[in-house]
């Protein structure tokens, strides 16, 4: 008998001929996530990975939280295997289970047994009717409840029997890499490292950039966005960090743009860098962390003028979420906490009174065009950048 945790996969597994290259990135992503703690490793079963320890006990409080967070993975099961498929033999460790797990237990439970070998001399209903009987003839105060029970206890037939009553629930998604890669414009805000974690969760290998604006804004904002990061790599949802420096070309855009103007002017700045960082990159999308209609440079003229600025195609993952919904996922995600320090980043200076919630794309582009310099200034915005490897 092996003390092991036993992973589940979902969309993965529907994959069709390429499903080979989600598994391998799925494999992989939770390798990476356990490689500094020595000891652990990963085997393949039919339609499962197990996590393996070299020598026994299997540390589940340690190894859970860092499998649990590997995107793409629907669950995992702290569970006993044994490769003798005896009835007996299964019936023993399923006792041993129980008894371990919950001992002097009062309540109710179920069995539920599954077969990937259909061979086996007894089916799924006979198996767990087995297993049932044996619990309730060796334990005191378990009884069976087929409809509500307090405990299931799940017996897999596989290569190996698995044996367990504990799921812990993943993120389901699909493995970062397997759908390429994209380029967010991260904030120090609550939205944008939810835009990340979301558009890492299909599957796409996400880089930030950051847009600073020293001594406009704090170093401690720029703090907030590498601690950010550091959050979301627990997911392997980000991969690099760019910071770029803004403060020239925001006091630019300040000083020859009308007041109304600045912030979407501002965004398509932003925007062309991104592309360029993209572009350089190998990234096929931005991302942003917009949601419609949540401030005026978010509204869909807004958006559609800030678009206007790139050719690439601009996700927004949070499109259709409201605030009380994306703060919930922030906190789900452990970014929350962070975002809300009150360091702000370059989006909350000079913020204009009354922004235009409708602007029309030829006046903007007629605006940037009066601007010298502006795009020299975002072609060197583009090329001087600090990046850090997560
Ligand atoms: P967030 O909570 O992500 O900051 P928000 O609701 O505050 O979003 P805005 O500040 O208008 O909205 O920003 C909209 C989007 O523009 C952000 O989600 C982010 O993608 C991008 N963005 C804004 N400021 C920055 C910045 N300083 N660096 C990088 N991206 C930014
Ligand atoms: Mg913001």
């Amino acid at each position: 008998m092996e003390e092991v945790l036993l992973v589940k996969f979902g969309e993965v597994a529907l994959k069709g001929q390429n499903r080979y290259i989600f598994e391998n990135r799925l494999i992989a992503a939770i390798e990476n996530n356990i490689k500094d703690i020595a000891g652990y490793f990963i085997s393949r079963e039919i339609g499962r990975y197990i996590v393996r320890a070299e020598t026994g006990p299997f540390d589940y409080d340690l190894i859970v939280p860092k499998v649990a967070s590997v995107l793409g993975l629907v669950s995992c099961c702290p569970c006993i295997r044994d490769f003798d498929k005896d009835i007996e033999n299964i019936n023993n460790l399923c006792l041993f289970h129980m008894q371990n797990k919950y001992p002097n237990k009062q309540g109710t439970f179920k069995i539920k047994a599954t077969r990937s070998h259909k061979t086996y001399p007894l089916n799924s209903q006979e198996l767990a009717a087995a297993v049932g009987k044996h619990i309730l003839d060796n334990t005191e105060g378990l009884t069976v409840s087929l409809t509500n029970p307090d405990i299931t206890l799940i017996v897999e037939l596989r290569n190996y029997v698995y044996i367990y009553s504990e799921e812990i629930k993943g993120f389901g998604g699909l493995p970062v890499g397997s759908c390429g890669r994209a380029m967010a414009l991260l904030s120090s805000g609550i939205d944008s490292p939810v835009a990340c974690f979301l558009t890492a969760k299909r599957g796409c290998l996400v880089e930030a950039v950051y847009f600073d604006s020293p001594p406009y804004t704090s170093e401690r904002a720029l703090i907030k966005v590498k601690d950010i990061c550091a959050t979301l790599s627990a997911y392997t949802a980000i991969a690099r960090l760019y910071v770029v420096n803004f403060t020239d070309i925001q006091l630019k855009i300040k000083e020859k743009t009308p007041q109304d103007k600045f912030t979407i002017m501002l965004k398509r700045s932003m925007m062309r860098v991104a592309e360029r960082l993209a572009v350089k990159n190998n990234c096929d999308a931005l991302i942003t962390g917009d949601s419609i209609g949540q401030v005026a440079s978010q509204t869909l003229k807004s958006l559609a003028a800030i678009d206007a600025a790139v050719t690439m195609p601009v996700i927004r993952p949070l499109s259709g979420l409201d605030k009380q919904e994306i703060t919930q996922l922030a906190q789900k995600i452990k970014t929350y906490d962070i975002s809300i320090r009150p360091f702000e980043d370059c989006c909350t200076i000079f913020i204009p009174k009354h922004p235009d919630t409708k602007p029309k794309i030829s006046a903007i582009e007629n605006f940037e065009r009066r601007i010298q310099g502006l795009m020299e200034l975002t072609d060197a915005a583009a090329e001087n950048v600090t990046v850090y490897e997560y």
